[in-house]
């Protein structure tokens, strides 16, 4: 079970998460989780690439450690990158120190100041001492596209139903997902920018911010 549109009533419970960027702007912000793997990842790239659009990668650590080739192309392309802990833990399982010792050890890999959780499960404890470090990043539009049991049709539908201006969409670039992303991706593109929407990276300077509200 997941919900495709995050209802405003789970945005207003926890307030301090990033649900959505501006709504008044012409951007959508495409994420992708759980990379950087070969091909799958590479494939995503040279797709953004061909339309000139962007993304934020929410990379798992040891993805990066294997893979550190890819992820310094996802730097060096312009996209932004988060962290999505070292090895993929639930939060909801795990105690709060070992939790923590993940996102710090992906850390070493992954130079951000966003933070994804995994499954988008956190404890209360878990989160109060990650957003000493972080902006927790979620999202308003959920794809799907890791759920074999619906078509790339309906996970397109998904995703082109419920966005907005502003709206954060995730995708996943790991295997299980990448029948149905390789169908959906570049048509998702292709509506996007028929409505004039373009897919920015999501910048975020944590020290800035501090500073700026000092
Ligand atoms: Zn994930």
């Amino acid at each position: 079970m997941y919900i495709i549109k995050t209802p405003k009533v789970i945005r207003k419970l926890f307030p301090n998460y990033l649900w959505n960027k501006s709504r008044k702007k012409p951007y959508v912000y495409f994420t992708f989780d759980d990379g950087p793997i070969p091909k799958v990842t590479p494939w995503v790239l040279d797709t953004l690439k061909s339309y000139d659009m962007h993304g934020t990668f929410f990379c798992v650590g040891d993805n990066v450690r294997k893979h550190s080739k890819i992820y310094n192309r996802l730097i060096a392309e312009g996209h932004s990158v988060g962290n999505h802990s070292y090895s993929h833990k639930s939060g909801w399982g795990s105690d709060v120190e070992k939790y923590l010792d993940d996102v710090e050890l992906c850390s070493s890999f992954v130079q951000s100041d966003l933070y994804r959780p995994p499954y988008g499960r956190l404890k209360p404890l878990q989160a109060e001492a990650i957003r000493d470090q972080y902006q927790i990043v979620m999202w308003d539009v959920l794809s799907g596209d890791f759920d074999q049991n619906i078509t790339a049709e309906q996970c397109y539908q998904n995703v082109i139903q419920n966005l907005k201006p502003g709206s954060i969409i995730v995708f996943h670039d790991n295997i299980k997902s990448f029948v149905t992303l390789k169908e959906v991706l570049p048509r998702v593109i292709e509506y996007c920018q028929s409505r004039g929407l373009s897919s920015k990276g999501i910048r975020y300077n944590r020290v800035k911010k501090e500073l700026e509200i000092a």
